[in-house]
């Protein structure tokens, strides 16, 4: 059996790896997909001690340091189920089974899409998600923010202070988000705020141009021109697969301590998949650093 065994292959499982794989004991990384969600980023610019780098070179690096290691990495290969007997059986869907005496779930997240045409097509060519990552990208220009509960509203004040202009598409009739968020909100000059909207298209050429939408109060489609569209309408947590197992907030964040000890002892979480504040890579490495050290003083003590 493995000691560590980490699920999830992005920033936070990566990091988990090599933290234990440095103290000498047997460490397994199952990852449906190797790099998660960093393989989907065009550029980096907020990653300590690098300028700029891009999605694709930093899991190429992350692999290569991971590698370094005697980890058993077993990519392409999605968990299913986690339970206990002796030790901790992790069910694959490939219908194997995993032992090991703690585990360190690092799963990740996935932004929910708002699914009009366009999205895919301009993904990372003014299609965003992520305003701490790609706001600056959009310095000077105008652009929308798609949703208006709490994450959108945050979105357009941060956007606002970079970006000459941010027009808020809500669907419902109001705003979702905190009063003072959008106090806030109202606050700003160079904010436009639209309710009853209804998103239909992102238009461009080879990148995003404008926005297409249904003014849901006199039935008239309209459009904005614009440089970026930030779709803010949820981040899902990749933790369906252990509904009923470990504790979790409303969101389905699993809900961890400040060592990543989930609510069942021997398993630890870490990343954008735990109720962890704020979700950016550099956060996620060191969570899946603090859960694997957890996971190791676990297994010194029992
Ligand atoms: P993830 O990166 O989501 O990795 C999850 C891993 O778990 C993957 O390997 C996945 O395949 C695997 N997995 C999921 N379910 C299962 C399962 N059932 N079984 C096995 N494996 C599973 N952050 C920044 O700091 N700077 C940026 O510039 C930046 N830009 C971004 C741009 C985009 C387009 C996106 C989507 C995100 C961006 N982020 C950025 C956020 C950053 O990518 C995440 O915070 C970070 O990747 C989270 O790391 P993680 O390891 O927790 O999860």
């Amino acid at each position: 059996p493995f000691d560590v065994l980490v699920v999830g292959g992005g920033p936070a499982g990566s990091s988990a790896a090599i933290y234990a794989a440095r103290k000498g004991i047997r460490t397994g990384i199952v990852a449906e997909r190797f790099g998660g969600q960093v393989q989907d980023t065009l550029g980096i610019e907020n990653f300590i001690t690098t300028t700029y780098t891009e999605g694709p070179k930093l899991v190429a690096n992350m692999e290569e340091h991971v590698r370094e290691y005697e980890v058993d990495i077993m990519n392409s290969m999605r968990a299913k189920s986690l339970t206990k007997n002796d030790l901790f059986e992790l069910e694959l869907e490939n219908g194997a089974t995993l032992k090991s005496k703690t585990v360190v779930i690092s799963t990740g997240a996935r932004w929910r899409n708002i699914g009009v045409p366009g999205e895919a097509e301009y993904k990372n060519k003014g299609v965003a998600y992520c305003p701490h990552c790609d706001g600056p990208i959009f310095a000077g220009k105008d652009v929308a923010v798609i949703g208006g509960g709490n994450s959108g509203v945050e979105a357009a004040i941060d956007l606002a202070g970079i970006v000459n202009h941010v027009t808020v598409i809500e669907y419902a009739a109001e705003l979702k988000a905190d009063s003072v968020l959008q106090d806030r909100l109202k606050s700003l000059p160079n904010v436009t705020v639209l309710t009853n909207a209804k998103t239909e298209e992102i238009y461009g050429s080879d990148k995003v141009e404008g926005l297409r939408y249904l003014d849901l109060d006199s039935g008239d489609a309209k459009e904005i021109t614009l440089a970026g569209v930030f779709v803010q309408i949820g981040l899902v947590p990749n933790t369906e697969w252990l509904q009923g197992t470990v504790e979790m907030n409303k969101f389905g964040e699993i809900i961890v301590d400040s060592h990543g000890t989930s609510s069942i002892p021997g398993v630890f979480a870490a990343g954008d998949c735990t109720n962890s504040a704020y979700k950016q890579i550099i956060i996620s490495m060191g969570s899946g650093a603090t859960a694997s050290l957890g996971a190791f003083d676990h297994l010194i003590r029992n």
